[in-house]
């Protein structure tokens, strides 16, 4: 495995991997490694020939008050992890290397970026479908790993990748979760033991909410209303939101049918925490 700096040097490793004719399988990330990066990468050395993880805090999608600065760097504990999963290459750019001066470019997905997460953090997809173009230009992969935890962040680049004709095949992978059922997240370190405490019951709410909707309530209204209670009852979290929306659109439904998803947003003091279930109603 080699950690790769240099947007250059990538490229002429790149260069040889193509000539041979070797397929390449990409992992985004942002580093501080928990089992669901290792999943993404355990997907892609599955199906392909080269693996390529980046490592990347990405300052354009951290708004001004978020934790750009105390978010988690351990780039010698993740390459040991990625050395595990016998990831070929880290791509581990700097800041100054990925947005030089005057960089002016910015990739905006309207509406869906806007809404659920969006209304709270109002350029973070911005900042995020910027730096996945600009990783994909650079790495240049035949598919991309993404994560079923950041629903609303797949869909967008999805959309993306069919608005601007990017060559590159998406695989979304399930949520990698805690035994008490806590989505894995770089963020659950931020935690207060009574926090980390009261998180499970995001997730106890949503299956709960899901077993409602399979037994028969399809009313978006009141399922909801039952998953802020529980939460409430059950945790000092804050919600941000909850909402029932078609899976593949993020629009919001009244009555619950077809391929569709609980997503909310709770935050407990500074840390937010978001998780969703899917389910598929015929
Ligand atoms: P991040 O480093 O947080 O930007 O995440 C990098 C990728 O890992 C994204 O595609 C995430 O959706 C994915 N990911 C993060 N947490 C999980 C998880 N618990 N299960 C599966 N994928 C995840």
């Amino acid at each position: 495995m080699r950690t790769i700096k240099s947007i250059n040097s990538l490229k002429r490793e790149l260069k040889i991997i193509k000539s041979k004719n070797q397929t390449i399988g990409f992992v985004p990330t942002m580093g501080a490694f928990h089992k669901g990066h290792l999943s993404l990468m355990r997907n892609a050395r599955r199906d392909n020939d080269i693996v390529i993880v980046s490592i990347f805090v990405n300052p354009t999608q951290f708004g001004p008050k978020e934790d750009f600065e105390k978010y988690p760097r351990q780039i010698k504990i993740d390459e040991l992890f990625a050395k595990k999963e016998k990831v070929d290459i880290i791509f581990y750019p700097s800041a100054k290397e990925i947005y030089k001066d005057c960089h002016l470019t910015y990739v905006n997905v309207t509406n869906i970026s806007k809404v659920l997460c969006g209304r709270s953090r109002p350029n973070h997809f911005e900042g995020v479908t910027t730096i996945v173009s600009k990783l994909i230009n650079i790495t240049e992969p035949d598919v991309m790993y993404l994560g079923q935890k950041d629903a609303q962040q797949a869909v967008i680049i999805k959309t993306m990748v069919k608005d601007l004709n990017f060559n590159v095949a998406i695989k979304i992978c399930p949520i990698v979760r805690e035994k008490d059922g806590l989505a894995m997240s770089s963020r659950n370190s931020y935690l207060s033991q009574k926090h980390r405490q009261e998180a499970p019951c995001l997730y106890k709410s949503l299956k709960e909410a899901k077993k409602m909707i399979l037994a028969g309530n399809t009313n978006s209204k009141s399922i909801l209303s039952w998953v802020a209670s529980n939460i409430k009852n059950n945790s000092s979290g804050i919600i941000d939101y909850t909402e029932c929306i078609n899976a593949d659109t993020l629009m919001p439904i009244s009555r619950i049918k077809g391929r569709a998803m609980i997503a909310l947003a709770v935050k407990f003091r500074k840390t937010r925490l978001i998780d969703n279930i899917l389910f598929h109603l015929k």
